[in-house]
């Protein structure tokens, strides 16, 4: 739990309680509607409270606040400043109010990210019209989105429609208790035990399932608040979203794609499948344990699965055996990579097999792509994907949605070539 400071007096708390119990963390500040009734020159006490204790993670809640108008802007405008100025100097992050004030508050914060500062928008929402504008601005510069019980709320449409085109890397969860109960009501207070709810309500707006948004929010807190995270796991060989089970083979790949998720990151939905060493097929069972609870396991990871074929084989051999659906995403090199076809080594060991075919123009597939075959690659993809469709595998052929793919292009081409079409979003890998 993070127990925020809105004045003086609340942060002096904060600080005492993240001491006491383990299981509490503080931030100092004071919120924008009591800036009128304290002195400027609390803000010492404010940064020695900050200094006090390594529990204390965040500077704020500081902000502007128009709509309850309980201070005039400038005197806002100067805290928030203030506050700002404190975090820099301390490496802290901030945490962030807006009401009536969206505009003000991104011009504001605006060169203290550009000076290497981190913020959190708290509870972010904005009016039906503005919302998706103010949101993108805040993405693009990086702020992270705090998403409370305000999601649940009837008349928060354009927010629930914005919170999908969040990517995972900016999203986090709160309440704002004792305000802002998540509807319906079920107790006249709000508190922090309700953020599952939200986090349900998270995962069905987002399609995913509850554990996968307990998990992405959870590492991004961390993260964010610099606290550590004792259910953090590095390398995972299997990694489960919604209901597959992924498996990362290696990170080695033929392609070098410049959209490539691993070029940011190797988090995924909350996992880090950045591997310390390319696993056995023995090492790969042994962390995907019971298998029955999925409905697929999907060969995938940052890498091309086929380039560990053996292993690949091998575990694809025991799924089937259990009666597991197996799919294959691959870049449809292998042939290129092998020097022959692999497409008969594949049949009764995977159902589905997913290509990236991203394009249907070879030279924009070189440029975007990077592969290693150069000109032969695409037609190698292509052989490939005829191969898959001729041996009787189900061959789908995705692209994402990017401003300069063809998507209708793509589509007749995998038309052409015999398998289906899927279009992918953009927003996040997983
Ligand atoms: S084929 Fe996939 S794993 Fe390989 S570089 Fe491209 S996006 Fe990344």
């Amino acid at each position: 739990m993070i127990s925020v400071g809105t004045s003086l007096e609340s942060s002096r708390k904060c600080v005492t309680h993240a001491q006491k119990y383990i299981n509490v963390y503080a931030t100092v500040g004071v919120h924008p509607n009591d800036t009128a009734v304290t002195d400027f020159s609390d803000m010492e006490e404010l940064k020695q409270l900050a200094k006090s204790s390594q529990r204390v993670v965040a500077i704020g809640e500081t902000g502007l606040d128009y709509y309850r108008d309980r201070a005039a802007p400038e005197v806002q405008k100067k805290w928030l400043e203030q506050h700002l100025a404190l975090a820099l100097e301390l490496n802290l992050p901030v945490i962030l109010h807006a009401r009536k004030s969206e505009h003000d508050l991104l011009d504001l914060v605006y060169p203290f990210i550009q000076a290497g500062g981190s913020a959190v928008w708290h509870c972010f929402t904005a009016g039906k019209k503005l919302l998706p504008e103010v949101g993108e601005k805040a993405l693009s510069m990086g702020l992270m989105l705090g998403i409370g019980g305000v999601i649940t709320f009837e008349d928060q449409q354009a927010l629930r429609e914005f919170l999908p085109l969040i990517p995972d890397k900016h999203l986090l969860l709160e309440t704002d208790s004792p305000f802002l109960n998540p509807r319906p009501r079920v107790s006249d207070r709000n508190d922090p035990l309700q953020t599952v709810r939200i986090a349900e309500e998270v995962a069905r707006l987002r399609g995913v399932t509850l554990e996968d948004i307990a998990r992405v929010t959870t590492r991004n807190a961390c993260a964010f608040f610099r606290m550590y995270d004792e259910t953090e796991e590095k390398g995972k060989i299997a990694y489960a979203i919604r209901n597959s089970l992924y498996i990362a083979l290696t990170n080695d790949c033929t392609n070098n794609c410049e959209f490539c998720a691993r070029n940011q990151s190797y988090v995924v939905k909350g996992h880090d499948i950045k591997l310390d060493h390319e696993p056995s097929a023995a090492e790969v069972l042994a962390a995907m344990g019971d298998v029955s609870k999925y409905d697929e396991v999907v060969f995938c990871g940052f890498g091309e699965p086929t380039m560990r074929l053996e292993v690949l084989k091998t575990v694809a051999a025991q799924m089937k055996q259990q009666g597991q659906t197996v799919r294959l995403n691959t870049n449809g090199l292998s042939n290129l990579y092998y020097q022959r076809d692999i497409v008969p080594e594949l049949v009764g060991l995977v159902d589905v097999v997913s290509v990236s075919l991203n394009t249907a123009d070879p030279a924009q597939y070189r440029q975007m792509c990077r592969p290693r075959f150069g000109e032969a690659a695409y037609e190698g993809m292509c052989e490939f994907i005829r191969a898959c469709v001729a041996a009787g595998l189900k061959t789908v052929c995705t692209a994402v949605e990017m401003p300069e793919i063809d998507l209708a292009a793509a589509r007749r081409k995998t038309a052409e070539l015999g398998a289906e079409f899927r279009a992918r979003s953009y927003v996040d890998a997983g």
